[in-house]
C-alpha cells in the first residue's frame, strides 16, 4: 500500500506539473493529500461521445443521447466517419451553439486526420470559439522505425510542430496524436518518444489500444508511462478488426465488454494516474459513415452497455482494493464486529469445507452452470436467508431475490461482504465468488434495470443452500490453516 500509493503520488504530481494550470495542480495535490488521510476519492472516467458512432445522423437527433451514456460532451467527427463537422459547417457555430445549450451539452474534441498535425489553423479558431479544448489528429513522417532512427524521426516531426503548438497554445487547444497502424506513431516507443520529446503541454497522446498489441499488461504500463499526458482514451480493442466486412456480432468485438480484451489492468493504470482525461467508447463499423447499429437507440443501448461493462471492472478493482485494505473476517473476533441487522449471527468452526458431490463440484470448484429451468432454488419464495453450499456463510437475504425470468435464482443485492467479483475468465463478464472460501456462484450484471438497484446477481442453485427463516443458520467454516 505504502509503496503503491507514493507511486501514485509521484506520477500525481509528474501529470500535475504537465497539467492545464498551476491551480489544479496545487488543488490536486491538495486532494492527493487528504486522501492519504481520508477515504481515497472515488475514480470515474468522463465520457465523450463520438458523433460518428451514429454515423451520418443528425447532430439534433446525437447530442440528446450524450446525456443518456453518461457523457459531458461531443467529439466531433467529420467524414467519412461522421459527417458533424460538415453539419456544423453548414448550419453555422451560432446554431451549433445554441443546439448544445439546448441539450446542456458542450463541444470538447474535434477530430480531423484530413487536415493533419500540420492544417489545423482553422479548427484552432473554431476550437476556442466554441470553447474546446481538444482536437485529435495523426502524425505524419517515416513509418515502421524502431530505435534511435525513431528517436530522430519523432523528433523531427515535433520539431515540425513547434510553430503550430505555438498556435495551439495561443487557442487554448492541445493537439493529441492517436497512434495508428501504418504511422510514425504506431509504436508503444514512438508513444514514449513523443511525450518525452514534447516541447509543450499541448501536445497530448490520444490512446487507441485498437492499434496496439491486446495485451492487457503491455497497455497498462504503457497508461502508467504516458499517464495525463493521454489526452483521450479509447475504450477500443482490435475484436476481429475494422477492415473488412463482418456479421455484426463480430464487428461489435471492438468494443469493451464484447471483445476478449480484459480491461481491468488498464482501468487500474488510468486509476493510479488519476487519469482526468476523456474516455470514449468506441469502434469503426464498416463501411465507415454509417451508424455501428440500425438506430439510435441501438447505437446508445450498445455504448451503455460498454459503459456497464468498464463501471463493473472499475467496482472490481475496487473491491480488490478494499480487500487489500481490511483484514480478513474469518476470525470470530472480526465476525462479532458484523452488527449489521441485515445479516445474522452465526458461529465459526474452523474446519475443512462441506464435502462436494460431482455435481456441486462442476459447478462451485470448475466456474460451471447449472442449466437454467424452474428447478433448485429459482422459484422458491420463501423469507430466509442463501448460505454458501461449500462454507455455510451467509451470501443472500430471500428479500433481495426476484423474478428475472431467467431460469436462475437471481437477487439484486448481496449481503454485505460476501460476495467477491473478478472478471471471468471470459474476458468479459463479472464473475462472483463467495468472498470466504472464494466457491463460484456465478455472474453479475448491471444495467439491465430489472429493479431499482440495477443489479442481478445470477446465482447457480447449486452453489447455495436456503435456510428458511427461523431456523438455525449453519456455523460459517473457516478452512483449517495447513
Ligand atoms: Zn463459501
Amino acid at each position: 500500500m505504502s509503496s503503491a500509493s507514493a507511486m501514485n503520488r509521484r506520477q500525481a504530481l509528474v501529470s500535475g506539473a504537465a497539467g492545464i494550470s498551476l491551480a489544479t495542480t496545487t488543488s490536486q495535490q491538495l486532494l492527493a493529500q487528504d486522501s492519504e488521510l481520508q477515504e481515497p476519492e472515488p475514480f470515474e472516467l468522463n465520457y465523450l461521445l463520438g458523433s460518428c458512432m451514429y454515423g451520418y445522423s443528425d447532430l439534433a437527433e446525437i447530442l440528446p443521447e450524450i446525456a443518456k451514456v453518461g457523457g459531458s460532451g461531443i467529439d466531433l467527427w467529420p467524414k467519412v466517419h461522421g459527417n458533424q463537422r460538415e453539419q456544423v459547417a453548414e448550419m453555422g457555430e451560432a446554431a451549433f451553439a445554441a443546439l448544445l445549450r439546448k441539450n446542456q451539452t458542450s463541444l470538447e474534441c474535434i477530430t480531423q486526420y484530413k487536415l493533419g498535425p500540420f492544417g489545423l489553423q482553422e479548427e484552432f479558431g473554431f476550437a476556442k470559439r466554441m470553447g474546446c479544448k481538444t482536437i485529435v489528429t495523426g502524425a505524419t513522417g517515416p513509418r515502421g522505425l524502431t530505435g534511435a532512427a525513431l528517436k530522430t524521426a519523432v523528433g523531427q516531426f515535433i520539431e515540425k510542430m513547434k510553430p503550430h503548438l505555438a498556435a495551439a497554445e495561443e487557442s487554448g487547444v492541445s493537439i493529441a496524436i492517436e497512434n495508428h497502424g501504418n504511422n510514425l506513431i504506431e509504436s508503444i516507443d514512438s508513444m514514449q518518444w513523443l511525450m518525452e520529446l514534447r516541447p509543450s503541454e499541448n501536445l497530448k497522446i490520444a490512446l487507441a489500444p485498437y492499434h496496439l498489441p491486446q495485451d492487457s499488461v503491455i497497455l497498462s504500463d504503457l497508461i502508467r508511462s504516458l499517464g495525463n499526458s493521454i489526452a483521450i482514451f479509447y475504450a477500443w480493442q482490435y475484436g476481429m478488426g475494422c477492415m473488412e466486412k463482418l456479421p455484426k456480432s463480430r464487428e461489435l468485438l471492438q468494443l469493451p465488454g464484447r471483445g476478449r480484451l480484459n480491461f481491468v489492468p488498464l482501468l487500474t493504470a488510468l486509476k493510479d494516474v488519476k487519469f482526468s482525461g476523456w474516455t470514449e467508447i468506441f469502434m469503426h463499423p464498416v463501411p465507415r459513415g454509417l451508424p455501428i447499429l440500425d438506430s439510435t437507440a441501438a447505437v446508445t443501448a450498445e455504448i451503455n452497455r460498454s459503459r456497464s461493462y468498464l463501471s463493473t471492472c472499475l467496482k472490481s478493482i475496487d473491491e480488490v482494493s478494499n480487500s487489500r485494505n481490511t483484514t480478513n473476517t474469518g476470525t470470530p473476533g472480526g465476525e462479532a464486529k458484523m452488527t449489521d441487522d441485515k445479516k445474522q449471527t452465526q458461529k465459526i468452526i474452523f474446519d475443512d469445507y462441506n464435502k462436494l458431490n460431482q455435481r456441486e463440484a462442476y459447478v462451485i470448484l470448475n466456474q460451471g452452470t447449472e442449466p437454467a429451468g424452474p428447478g433448485g432454488y429459482t422459484m422458491t419464495k420463501d423469507p430466509g436467508t442463501y448460505i454458501c453450499r461449500q462454507c455455510n456463510a451467509q451470501l443472500y437475504r430471500a428479500d433481495d431475490k426476484f423474478e428475472s425470468h431467467c431460469g436462475w435464482p437471481s437477487f439484486d443485492d448481496e449481503i454485505e461482504g460476501a460476495v467477491l467479483r473478478r472478471v471471468d475468465t471470459d474476458g468479459y463478464r463479472v464473475e462472483i465468488v463467495c468472498s470466504n472460501c472464494k466457491g463460484h456462484l456465478g455472474h453479475v450484471f448491471e444495467g439491465e434495470r430489472m429493479t431499482a438497484k440495477n443489479t442481478r446477481h445470477c446465482v447457480n442453485s447449486i452453489s447455495m443452500k436456503f435456510i428458511k427463516k427461523g431456523q438455525e443458520l449453519p456455523a460459517k467454516i473457516v478452512k483449517k490453516k495447513e
